[in-house]
């Protein structure tokens, strides 16, 4: 018997530790104890809607083992302590896992690994969340790639595996309920986090292939043209679920290339390799982030100066709460405040505005993502963030500053989107909203009484952050 370590893989099916837990060759029969450890330093990073995201993902694979008249294990603490002390309680002959990128999980991976080895315990460990694990990619010289373009290609055009199979009753061990390990599951309450005050997303695999297949029947074929227009949401909506691992990566692959196989014009595969592109991009990120964990506290590129971001928490907690009186920003601010997500043309809106209108430092604003999002990922929030503070990898460059009334237009013209999420909006003619900024007080009363003025002049503010990072680079303005 193998213990199968589940961390960010909360599925039975498509999972490389697990099926190798089930098939290994041990004296007696190959079988997989599948196991989660409630980890307090894992907990500490948690927030309410990710918390209750896991639970029901847990609960959902924990009915996938019970129907197999199997169990998922569940225990809380140290997993450095609580898998050597399963290893030795149920005669198991070694731990499988897969892989996880940030420094805190390779961090606790080698003590598991220390731990383990002590206790003569076997352990292997799978790269199974990426299809191409970090350094497999890499640049002639066998460096990792800091720009996604040659990235990009290649893991297009490299093959994928095939989903691994799924485990039936047989290969899975029976789990004594009652054990000193509990196969209850806690409560939020019980590790300390409230009810999200946001509507989730339903959990588990059953929930996740929902999510794939409606994507690929229709919208995957207009998702190159139509992704960008928030109102539309032609997007899978499948990023909690490639986060938590409630659906394995290949399966995700194997669905958008049967599509590809349907596409029945040019545009339309065009459009499913720009989804495949996406996934892509996750990937990037995510070597990013193995090969330089400070990512997470520091710029990934270096500035002379240091950048000299401005520290102001009304206008902090004014982006916060979607009341900057602009609109699309605010809309951005409110979907995920109500849904704990956010469409991506809006991450970039909402982030640009932060950094470059607000000019306050991106970690503002990852941290109160971190917070907010179900799909929290820490490869790509932090890769998304740098980018739009223009201090990341393939960043946005410095004196790009999206306008964020042309995003609008351009982006949400009927303003579907705005009023979905602004109210206050509701009824205002479209062409008012998209020229909020240029309305004087009593125009604005007249029209929208209840939503805010602009808190700040886009116009001028565009200049002074471009300023703000040609000190940093050590560039005069004058010098352009
Ligand atoms: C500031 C900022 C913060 C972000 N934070 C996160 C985050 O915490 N977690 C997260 O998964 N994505 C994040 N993204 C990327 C992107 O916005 C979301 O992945 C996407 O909006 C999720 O919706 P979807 O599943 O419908 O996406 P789809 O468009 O259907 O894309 C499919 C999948 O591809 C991946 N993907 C898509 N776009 C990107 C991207 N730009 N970078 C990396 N991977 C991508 C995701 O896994 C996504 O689920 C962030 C982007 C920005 C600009």
């Amino acid at each position: 018997m193998r213990v199968h370590w589940h961390r960010s893989d909360i599925r039975a099916s498509d999972n490389q530790g697990l099926a190798a837990a089930a098939e290994s060759e041990d004296e007696g029969e190959g079988e997989a104890l599948p196991v989660f450890v409630f980890d307090p330093d894992v907990m500490d990073h948690g927030s309410p809607p990710r918390m209750a995201f896991l639970l029901d993902a847990l609960a959902s694979l924990r009915e996938t083992y019970r129907e197999r008249g199997s169990d998922l294990l569940v225990t809380r603490g140290d997993p450095a302590e609580e898998l050597p002390r399963l290893v030795a309680e149920y005669d198991a002959a070694g731990v499988t896992w897969n892989q996880d990128y940030s420094g805190l999980a390779v961090e606790r991976d080698r003590r598991v690994r220390e731990a383990l080895a002590d206790a003569d315990s076997e352990y292997e460990t799978f790269h199974d969340a990426v299809h191409h694990e970090p350094g497999s990619i890499t640049t002639n010289n066998g460096d990792p790639y800091s720009v996604f373009s040659y990235f990009g290609e290649k893991w297009l055009d490299r093959e994928k595996e095939d989903p691994y199979p799924e485990p039936d009753g047989d290969d899975l061990a029976e789990v004594e309920t009652g054990a000193e390990g509990t196969n209850e599951l806690p409560t939020l309450e019980e590790l300390g986090f409230t009810e999200p005050d946001s509507d989730l997303p339903d959990a588990g695999t059953e929930a996740a292939r929902e999510r794939l297949e409606s994507f690929c029947a229709e919208d995957i074929y207009e998702y190159g043209e139509r992704r960008d227009f928030p109102a539309e949401e032609r997007t899978s909506r499948l990023s909690q679920d490639i986060h938590y691992g409630t659906i394995g990566v290949r399966e995700v692959y194997e669905r958008t290339a049967e599509a590809m196989q349907e596409a029945d014009s040019e545009e339309a595969e065009e459009s499913v390799e720009a989804y495949q592109e996406e996934l892509a991009w996750s990937e990037f990120f995510t070597q990013v982030l193995y090969y330089n964990p400070n990512v997470v506290h520091e710029n990934y590129r270096g500035f002379e100066n240091g950048i000299e971001w401005r520290e102001d928490e009304a206008e902090l907690d004014a982006w916060k709460a979607g009341e900057t009186g602009y609109p699309i920003v605010d809309a951005g601010m409110r979907q995920l405040q109500r849904e704990s997500y956010m469409h991506n043309r809006l991450r970039m809106i909402v982030a640009s505005f932060l950094t470059k209108d607000l000019m306050l430092d991106w970690r503002a604003g990852y941290d109160h993502f971190r917070t907010r999002l179900v799909d929290h990922d820490t490869g790509n929030d932090n890769g998304g963030w740098q980018w739009a503070g223009s201090t990341g990898t393939d960043a946005q460059p410095y004196f790009r500053v999206f306008n964020p009334m042309k995003q609008g237009s351009d982006y949400d013209a009927e303003c579907e989107y705005i009023t979905e999420y602004v109210p206050e909006l509701d009824g205002v003619d479209p062409e008012v909203i998209h020229s909020w900024h240029e309305l004087d007080e009593a125009e604005r009363e007249d029209h929208a009484p209840d939503y805010p003025a602009p808190i700040v002049d886009h116009d001028e503010r565009r200049e002074e952050a471009i300023a703000m990072y040609e000190r940093a680079r050590g560039e005069d303005e004058d010098d352009d």
